[in-house]
């Protein structure tokens, strides 16, 4: 009989080993090797890639697997052990403290999945990692041609990008980067992984496009390759003197009868509080392989510039440009809103961000102050309802409505409330002048006082309610992930 025990228990023991399976008393069981403390090298590395120093929380552990099998280990483990703060992260470019980096809690870092690959079936399909970069991807299909609807920055991670939209040099074209996701691998909150499409959980494949973090973990998106060749764009920087121009000539653009779906955009007006300088850039592409294209002559025309790089290159260096302009180990803060075109409120809501600008740099030093204009991607034509951005499929927001941003950088934490306070005030005076209270914000860029899934609409809350009902019944992804955009259930 005893001999039988010892058997039997060298065998549990051995099972144990093999499957590795966790025990509750020690996190680091979880993924033996692959969980990392405080003042280790790769817990480090980790927090020091968050983009900005608000996405620098304290973790009591990062967990970090490298397959979906791995993160389901993990989520079956958070269950089983009931351990009650996790975030996920991927790129690590969220501006909201906390949304991608559990402090005190437990952080799972996606960016060993990494993976991608081109379909051998289907020329027009690539997999990619979740915890891939936007230029990891343009690398590989720079070369080939082709392209995906990444981020315009090249470090900006596809796990957040995609989850909440997506606005990538081609999006004029070809919409928001999530409506170009054929299928998703996901992790739900129990650990069953599941393939999401258009025939396969089809609820959950809309709903996770757009809503984030609030069903379960993407761990490889399957996005459609476009045939894209090299194209013209770069950036142009204007001393102040051409605020005037840079405004109308933005407005021109969004007047014109005429949509350019090869026209992309973004012009941002930039206050140096450190210099008390105002300057403007517009990162402007034309995604043809055609040099001073007309459409964009209305931009490159304006004088005087103090610098100009357009030529005609690829994404993966366009994106690797971008990135070298963005301030970083910074503080920061988005917010957004979206309001109906007219030349009136370009001009009006940039008098009103540089009113703004003097108050908050006499009370915050070296503040770093910006604003953008640019364009709403077209919905999908053939069925809006695909993702669950709210447009109808007749709404033509990529011509009727401006993409507004306001983004913030200082270097000390204790500013944070008073930053965040001045851009809420500012942000809810040009709703009030301008914006309808309901109209959409774009989740990728929302501050964490903005409500953009309310934005979706009603009827796309209802249903994303249900999504989370049906596949997250215990709710882990409401109250454990508990950072990000959350739907009150
Ligand atoms: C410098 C800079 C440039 C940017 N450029 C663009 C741009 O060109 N176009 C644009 O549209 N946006 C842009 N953004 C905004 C960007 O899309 C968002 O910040 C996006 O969420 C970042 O994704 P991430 O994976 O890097 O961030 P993370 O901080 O890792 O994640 C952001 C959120 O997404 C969730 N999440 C991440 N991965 C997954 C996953 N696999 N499954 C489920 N949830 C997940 C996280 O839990 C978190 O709540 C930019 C932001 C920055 C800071």
């Amino acid at each position: 009989m005893a001999a039988y025990w010892r058997v039997f228990l060298a065998c549990a023991v051995l099972l144990r080993l093999t499957l590795a399976l966790p025990t509750c008393d020690n996190v680091l069981s979880i993924l033996p090797g692959k969980v990392f403390v405080p003042d280790t090298q790769f817990y480090n590395d980790s927090i020091s890639s968050y983009f900005y120093l608000s996405g620098q929380q304290s973790p009591s552990y990062i967990v970090a697997p490298a397959t979906a099998d791995e993160v389901a280990i993990v989520f079956k483990a958070i269950n089983d052990c009931s351990i009650d703060h996790v975030a996920v992260r991927s790129g690590g470019h969220a501006t909201n403290p906390g949304f991608s980096n559990a402090d005190q809690g437990v952080t799972v870092d996606l960016r060993g999945l990494n993976d991608i690959h081109l379909s051998k079936e289907d020329p027009d399909l690539v997999s990619i990692g979740a915890g891939a970069l936007s230029v990891d991807v343009y690398d590989v299909l720079d070369p080939l041609n082709r392209t995906v609807l990444g981020a315009r920055v090249a470090s900006v991670g596809v796990g957040g990008f995609l989850t909440g939209g997506g606005i990538s040099f081609f999006s004029a074209q070809h919409g928001f980067g999530c409506d170009s996701i054929r299928n998703m691998q996901v992790v739900l909150a129990n650990g069953t992984i599941v393939e999401a499409n258009a025939t396969s959980h089809p609820r959950l494949f809309r709903a996770l496009k757009g809503g984030q973090n609030n069903f379960g973990v993407v761990t490889r998106f399957d996005l459609v390759a476009y045939p894209q060749p090299a194209f013209w764009g770069g950036a142009v920087m204007y001393p102040s003197e051409a605020d005037a121009a840079q405004l109308s000539a933005f407005a021109q653009l969004k007047m014109s009868a005429e949509y350019d779906p090869h026209v992309a955009l973004e012009q941002t007006f930039v206050y140096l509080g450190a210099q008390k300088t105002y300057s403007s850039t517009n990162n402007m592409f034309y995604t043809k392989p055609v040099a001073n294209a007309s459409a964009l002559r209305p931009f490159t025309d304006i004088q005087p510039q103090t610098s100009n790089t357009m030529r005609i290159s690829g994404a993966s260096d366009f994106a690797t440009e971008l990135e070298g302009f963005q301030l970083k180990a910074q503080f920061a803060v988005y917010a957004t809103l979206s309001l109906p075109v007219s030349a009136t409120m370009l001009v009006r809501v940039h008098e009103m961000w540089r009113e703004s600008n003097p108050d908050l740099v006499a009370k915050v030093l070296d503040i770093t102050s910006t604003m953008t204009y640019q364009s709403i991607p077209p919905p999908p034509v053939a069925d809006a309802s695909q993702n669950s951005l709210g447009f109808a499929s007749n709404a033509t927001p990529q011509k009727d409505m401006v993409l507004l941003l306001f983004s913030y950088y200082w270097g000390n934490d204790k500013d944070s409330t008073v930053v965040n306070t001045a851009v809420s005030e500012l942000t809810k005076s040009v709703q009030e002048a301008f914006g309808d209270k309901d109209s959409y914000k774009y989740l990728n860029y929302a501050a964490s006082w903005q409500d953009p899934i309310a934005s979706y609409g009603k009827e796309s809350v209802r249903e994303l309610i249900q999504v989370s009902k049906l596949y997250d019944p215990t709710g882990v992804f409401q109250k454990v992930v508990s950072g990000g955009f959350k739907l009150g259930v």
